[in-house]
């Protein structure tokens, strides 16, 4: 048996250790696919410890498993590494140190109480059955870090049964747990358009094809989907971010860029919407004597928590940090995270972990140039992570039959 004042005091004990290590990262940050350095790094942090360890998945991704004292399931626990092109305007000690990138998603967090988390439970290895595997992944920004670790086949050998994920959160204080049962996330995927027509002179529309009165007509009708085409009890999100066409004032522009993302709670919505799109695109383009080519990028699907794993992580954090410290999030956020293709996959969780502390400057949103966590959390995730895995191997039988 393991007490859970013994993962709690091994937690606390790390902070500035964890806390020294977050600032390490911080100060670097890489962006997606170029997580070479953080790479170094953590396999410095991770070699010194006696896990079995995988390098150079997804290039930059790893693995370490830490075999327990007998065969058993295997739970994992997975964080991203990737920061963001981002220019850090927070004057800190610690601030980015690369001009133009930041870590303003808190994947320095993230990663950090993982190895935080290896480290403790490293601690608990003769008394653990079954194995837990950190997983590192680049590239979640992109949404393309998670599909690739998949394919590089980091749910094998040893099989994952479940995985847990996580996420630093600005918008809850500093150690609160936030649990959604269900969907907590939106699919996200891009998408463009490209609008082709006949250049000419301004002075003679009639003998060309003007692609920016055609994509003002595509940005009505798509606007038109969510509003009129989607049932409104199920949410959705058609954005389009970007334009670009045209080169002088007195010239009928030929072709015309649009790029975008859809969001959605459902796989079916999402699937309707791309439907809807590419029908107002090849309708108008018909009718107004232009073509056109419509992309969706792969993406990622919604993230539906598995309620098995959910209810796991939800009575742990009550456990380890108090029944006060854990709330349940009552909507989905449309934002998307890649974490979803792991639950597509076997059965896991995601939950959130508060990092706002107006004290400390803290509350900014996830993005934000003037992103911050409270570092205080970092311990405080460990101990969520650590219990979890040693509820879910030592005692929990959930989750695997929970899909
Ligand atoms: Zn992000
Ligand atoms: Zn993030």
């Amino acid at each position: 048996m393991i007490h859970r004042s013994e993962v709690q005091r091994k937690a606390d004990a790390l902070v500035q250790e964890l806390t020294a290590l977050r600032r390490e990262l911080h100060k670097h940050p890489e962006l997606s696919n170029h997580e070479g350095r953080t790479s170094a790094i953590l396999r410095e942090r991770l070699e010194s410890m006696d896990l079995e360890l995988r390098t150079g998945l997804a290039v930059t991704g790893m693995a370490g498993v830490l075999r327990g004292n007998a065969p058993g399931r295997t739970v994992a626990l997975r964080a991203d590494m990737d920061g963001l092109p981002i220019q850090e305007k927070k004057q800190s000690p610690y601030r980015s140190e690369v001009p133009g990138v930041m870590h303003a998603c808190g994947h320095d967090f993230h990663m950090t109480a993982v190895v935080g988390a290896a480290k403790v439970l490293s601690a608990f290895q003769d008394r653990i059955g079954g194995n837990v595997k950190f997983i590192f992944q680049p590239s979640e920004e992109k949404v393309s870090g998670a599909k690739r670790m998949i394919q590089a086949d980091v749910l094998k050998n040893p099989d994952v049964s479940s995985i847990i994920g996580f996420h630093a959160f600005p918008l809850l204080p500093t150690g609160i747990v936030g649990i959604k049962y269900g969907v907590m996330m939106a699919s996200a995927n891009r998408f463009s358009i490209h609008l082709y027509g006949r250049p000419g002179h301004a002075a003679k529309p009639h003998l060309s094809v003007d692609t920016i009165s055609i994509a003002a007509m595509v940005i009505q009708a798509i606007h038109f989907i969510v509003s009129n085409r989607i049932d409104p009890l199920h949410p959705a999100v058609v954005s389009i971010g970007m334009i670009r066409g045209g080169s002088a004032e007195n010239v009928v522009c030929d072709h015309v860029e649009l790029r975008g993302s859809i969001r959605a709670t459902s796989n079916p919505v999402r699937d309707l919407i791309v439907e809807k799109i590419e029908k107002k695109v090849r309708g108008i383009s018909d009718a107004m004597e232009g073509q056109y080519r419509f992309t969706v990028e792969e993406g990622s699907p919604p993230l539906d928590n598995h309620t098995e794993m959910t209810r796991l992580v939800e009575t742990s954090a009550q456990e380890i940090l108090g029944t006060d410290r854990v709330q349940r999030l009552s909507e989905p956020s449309m934002g998307g995270e890649d974490f979803s293709c792991y639950i597509e996959k076997i059965p896991g969780t995601y939950f959130r972990i508060g990092t706002g502390n107006p004290a400390k400057d803290t509350c900014h949103y996830l993005h934000s140039n003037l992103f911050d966590v409270d570092e205080a959390a970092l311990p405080e995730a460990v101990k969520v992570l650590c219990w979890s895995a040693i509820r879910y191997l030592n005692e929990n039988d959930g989750g695997e039959s929970a899909h």
